[in-house]
């Protein structure tokens, strides 16, 4: 049997009733995650060698700023900047004096790849998104052996609303990995599943578009009040926050 610590998690996403249990794990692992970079990581010397180096990307540099607290940021970013500018000393050191015109520029492995590089690796680093993304592999691991091997989760999921495109993107790169030979049986569910959920998706945006013409305003909103976010939700992954969603 696969570890609680995964299978739990997975198990009470899909008792809820939302758009994508993934979504729903992966929000939360994201808040788990931003609280504690700034918090408990703060005095881990290890954790914070790692994230000197590492940085974060703009998504979640934006999530640390919304949160009140602005000294730990500062420190982390203090620390941080330290490595950057350690990694670019390193680069500018070999570049090109004002005035050079060899092909410096021109070769493979020249000055600008190599600044490329550096800047690349400045760019892509993120460890919160290298958090959420190997959990969420376990996550999704531990949906598809749950899918193949205990009918009562079978069940939930056949009952739920499917998932995001992202999250089936996930899937379908590690159900062959997870299951093996029934991964297109999987697979197959999964997008039949998406086939219908996005018809009642549809139905839900086209209404909340007629709800805007003057002849349809005392038409009944039905499920079509908040469809906008539950339409870019399912086609790219969550967007709100779901501080009301808590596991
Ligand atoms: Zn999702
Ligand atoms: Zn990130």
């Amino acid at each position: 049997m696969k570890e609680k610590i995964y299978t739990i998690p997975v198990n009470e996403a899909y008792d809820k009733d939302c758009e994508c249990p993934m979504c729903l794990l992966e929000s939360n692992l994201e808040k788990e995650a931003l609280e504690y970079n700034l918090g408990a990581a703060m005095m881990e010397e290890d954790f914070r060698g790692y994230s000197d180096k590492t940085g974060y990307c703009n998504r979640h540099f934006g999530k640390f700023f919304e949160m009140p607290n602005k000294l730990p940021l500062a420190l982390v970013l203090d620390t941080h900047m330290e490595e950057v500018r350690k990694e670019l000393g390193k680069v500018i050191k070999k570049a090109p004096k004002d005035g050079a015109k060899s092909g410096l520029f021109g070769k493979k492995d020249g000055f600008a790849k190599e600044l490329k590089d550096c800047l690349q690796n400045i760019y892509d680093g993120c460890v919160v998104c290298g958090k959420i993304n190997s959990t969420m592999e376990r996550y999704a691991d531990v949906l598809l052996y749950m899918w193949a091997n205990d009918d009562a989760f079978r069940q939930k999921f056949d009952k739920s609303k499917g998932l995001c495109v992202k999250h089936m993107l996930l899937l379908t790169d590690t159900a062959p990995k997870s299951i093996g030979s029934r991964a297109n049986e999987f697979l197959g569910a999964m997008a039949r599943k998406a086939g219908n959920e996005f018809d009642r998706i549809q139905e839900d945006i086209h209404r909340f578009t007629l709800k805007f013409d003057y002849r349809n305003k005392d038409m009944e909103w039905g499920s079509a009040k908040d469809a906008p976010i539950r339409t870019m939700e399912k086609l790219s992954g969550y967007i709100k926050d779901t501080d009301d969603e808590e596991l």
